[in-house]
């Protein structure tokens, strides 16, 4: 197999980001002779940066504020990638810039890890609408017997997100949102700074509700903290960033990488 000429992530800033650590342990793992390097690229750069890259047989993720945007600088997209509206991984094909979606696969086998998968038919609370939610509410449109209720600050957003996804609505109200769920997703990036604000108030979950916080924390966010007082079963973002990452590493390669590699080098 060839390998890509490069492989990159493409972010604004993305300096905090985790994915160099636990790719570069994956690649080592597998004794491949790349790094991956994150490039912080302005949005304005986006599709030059894009063309550079397919020039040089390229692959990586794409990760905030562009993924939404690299959809118009793919050749061809996968169905997911098309569906969902936005591309995290990338490589080169016959000269062309493939984009897909692992965000999707990504929280569907975290949720299934962690919280687990209530029993059929269920409830899925999503707190926000942005890209995040659309890729929750992607893998919720594949699960037996799961709605999806999306409730945002900005109405307008989840009225857009339901009409694009089956078995989604949009709710005028948070409680209308989290009361019955049985799964409550936080797609809002609140927690990310360990701030003590909550999406949702714990004491408003169902008390066998699962809580699944798309923002991550060591140590857990502070509303996966709460919600594990409360006694709920709860789980943050990162076991989700790292399946992204595993099914990207895949799409590249070809082959499964070391997940425990993987999870090693960011515990
Ligand atoms: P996004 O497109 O900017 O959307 C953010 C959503 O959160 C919007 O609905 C926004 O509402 C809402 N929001 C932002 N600040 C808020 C606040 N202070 N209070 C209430 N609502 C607020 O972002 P995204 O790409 O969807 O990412 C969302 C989160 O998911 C981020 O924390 C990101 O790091 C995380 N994420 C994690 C993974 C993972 O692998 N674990 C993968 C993808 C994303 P408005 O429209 O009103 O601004």
């Amino acid at each position: 197999m060839e390998l890509p000429g490069r492989l990159v992530l493409l972010g604004h800033p993305v300096s905090h980001s985790l994915s160099p650590a636990f790719q570069n342990a994956a690649l080592r793992s597998a004794g491949f002779p790349l790094a991956y390097e994150a490039l912080d690229v302005a949005p304005a750069n986006l599709a030059s940066v894009a063309r550079l890259l397919t020039g040089e047989r390229a692959a990586g993720n794409v990760t905030v504020p562009h993924k939404e945007a690299f959809v118009a600088c793919c050749t061809t997209l996968s169905p997911v990638a098309r569906h969902v509206g936005a591309v995290n991984t990338f490589w080169v094909e016959d000269g062309a810039l493939v984009g897909d979606n692992t965000d999707v696969g990504g929280f569907d086998s975290a949720v299934r890890s962690t919280v687990g998968l209530p029993a059929a038919p269920f409830a899925v609370a999503v707190i926000g609408a942005g890209g995040a939610a659309r890729a929750v509410a992607a893998a919720v449109e594949r699960w037996h017997g799961a709605t999806a209720r999306i409730w945002s600050r900005t109405a307008a957003r989840a009225g857009q997100l339901a009409d694009r996804f089956a078995r989604t609505r949009a709710v005028a109200g948070l409680e209308e949102a989290v009361r019955g769920a049985s799964l409550v997703v936080n797609a809002t990036p609140l927690g990310l700074g360990g701030g003590e604000r909550h999406p949702v108030p714990p004491a408003l979950l169902d008390a066998d509700a699962r809580a699944f916080d798309l923002a991550y924390r060591r140590g857990g966010t502070p509303w996966v903290v709460a919600c594990r007082a409360r006694g709920l079963a709860a789980s943050d973002g990162l076991p989700m960033l790292l399946e992204q990452g595993a099914l990207s590493f895949e799409r590249w390669f070809a082959r499964a990488p070391d997940r425990e590699a993987m999870h090693k080098a960011v515990r």
